[in-house]
């Protein structure tokens, strides 16, 4: 299938050619149709399937093709309710990518940075705001956008926006909205709290579903090398420079863990940064820039800090150390191998993590190839120690968003897990490595 067989026009096809996809990911070509026709959607899509292109695409041509524009001028037409920041600036820029051809204005909505560049935004008028649901909050007490023109609405990764105990802030966002409107549910899992959101919310949906869960993309290589808990980071390091990898996604358990590796590792004259919970917000934007735009070649990241992570193409993603929820390695190494992209995932395994390791076979339904690197072969005299758990900090697994932990405790409810909390970033400067 091409792209032009999904009824966009030539606008929206012209930024979508100018990207260099000709091919619709097959998200896009069921959710594209759909949407251009008006239907609501309950969309089962992970990060990594094109599930962005597929409502941003079709939004974009409804509200260029609207011509009675004029009266709408100073109300958001269309809105995209995300659970964190990094989503939010990654689907703002979709629209910029994709609506380049188009006059269309939009908005990136979240907390964590100042509300005045954003106020100011919003009272210049804009078509389509994509916002976290508490700094959108935030916006309607002040009065500074007025939800009632919506036409579109879309839940993008609803449930992590449940899981970090937004409900109370997504239902209060619905009630300001027009009853009459198309809306789009994405969702990588269907809870029964997911479902009770969606038949509140939409009307005759249409159920579209693309990538299986825990199905890790088939274009991922992933092997594992046997090696001593004390020699994984030079392990690492001869693989980085052997291999002249130069975009690498390292995984750690801990946040101290992705500190100490990144120091090492710039010791090592390879540039890294550490990506995880406890840096500011500027940090973590500049760390994820640099790692985008090759101006560090690694970065070490917790699994909370780097969910959602959206990099084209990433052709390395290293588990320093194993997950210890089989799941997250089928998160982890879904961050390469996208989109068709072919991607290697080289799990660092000592004698300790064995158990984990086949907790993640027995989730995979396969063994993952082994290998030894000459000059690394694991002691057989090295004994199996217990594994460290990552420090919990107030309630959550990692550091939640004030606004994320808030409602939750408004409900009375534990504070939002951190589970799905996307966080943080630091930078620890070595030597260019190429
Ligand atoms: P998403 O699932 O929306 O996070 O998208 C995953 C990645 O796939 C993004 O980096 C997109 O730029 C890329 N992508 C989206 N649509 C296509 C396509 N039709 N062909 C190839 N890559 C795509």
């Amino acid at each position: 299938m091409h792209f032009t067989e999904l009824g966009l026009s030539a606008d929206i096809l012209r930024a979508v050619t100018e990207q260099g996809y000709d091919t619709p990911t097959p998200i896009q070509a069921q959710a594209i149709p759909l949407v251009l026709e008006g239907r609501d959607l309950m969309a089962a899509a992970q990060t990594g399937t094109g599930k962005t292109a597929g409502f941003t695409l079709p939004i974009l041509q409804l509200l260029a093709q609207d011509t009675n524009l004029s009266l709408k001028r100073f109300k958001p037409r269309a809105l995209v309710l995300v659970p964190t920041r990094e989503l939010a600036i990654q689907v703002q820029q979709s629209v910029f990518t994709y609506g380049k051809h188009v006059k269309l204005r939009t908005a990136a909505i979240y907390g964590g940075v100042a509300i005045g560049p954003q106020t100011k935004l919003l009272k210049a008028g804009v078509d389509i705001v994509v916002a976290t649901p508490g700094r959108l909050l935030d916006h309607v007490t002040q009065r500074n956008i007025d939800l009632s023109g919506i036409e579109i609405l879309v839940l993008d990764e609803a449930d992590r926006m449940l899981d970090m105990g937004f409900i109370n802030d997504i239902r209060k966002v619905l009630s300001l909205l027009p009853k009459k409107k198309q809306s789009l549910l994405f969702s990588a899992t269907f809870s029964d709290e997911i479902r009770a959101l969606a038949t509140g919310l939409l009307r005759d949906p249409v159920s579209v579903e693309v990538a299986r869960r825990n199905a890790p993309a088939e274009a991922v290589a992933q092997c594992v090398y046997r090696v001593d808990r004390e020699r994984k980071r030079d392990l690492l390091v001869r693989l980085i420079t052997d291999n002249n990898w130069h975009q690498v996604l390292v995984f750690t358990r801990t946040k101290h863990g992705a500190d100490a590796l990144a120091e090492r590792l710039c010791k090592a004259r390879i540039s890294a940064a550490a990506l995880h919970g406890n840096k500011s917000q500027g940090q973590r934007i500049r760390a994820l820039d640099d790692f985008k735009k090759l101006k560090i070649n690694v970065l070490v990241a917790t699994d909370i800090a780097a969910r959602g992570i959206d990099i084209d193409e990433l052709p390395h993603v290293v588990n320093y150390e194993l997950p210890s929820v089989p799941e997250d390695y089928v998160h982890r190494i879904g961050r390469t191998g996208r989109a068709g992209a072919s991607g290697e995932a080289t799990s660092l395994v000592c004698i300790d993590e064995h158990k984990l390791l086949r907790d993640i076979e027995r989730v995979l339904k396969r063994e993952i190839e082994k290998r030894v690197l000459p000059g690394f072969e694991p002691d057989p005299k090295i004994k199996a120690e217990p594994i460290q758990k990552p420090r919990v900090s107030s309630g959550a697994r990692n550091v939640a968003p004030a606004r994320a932990a808030a409602p939750a405790r408004a409900a009375g409810k534990p504070p939002a897990r951190g589970k799905a909390h996307a966080s943080a970033g630091g930078h620890h400067f070595g030597s260019r490595h190429r």
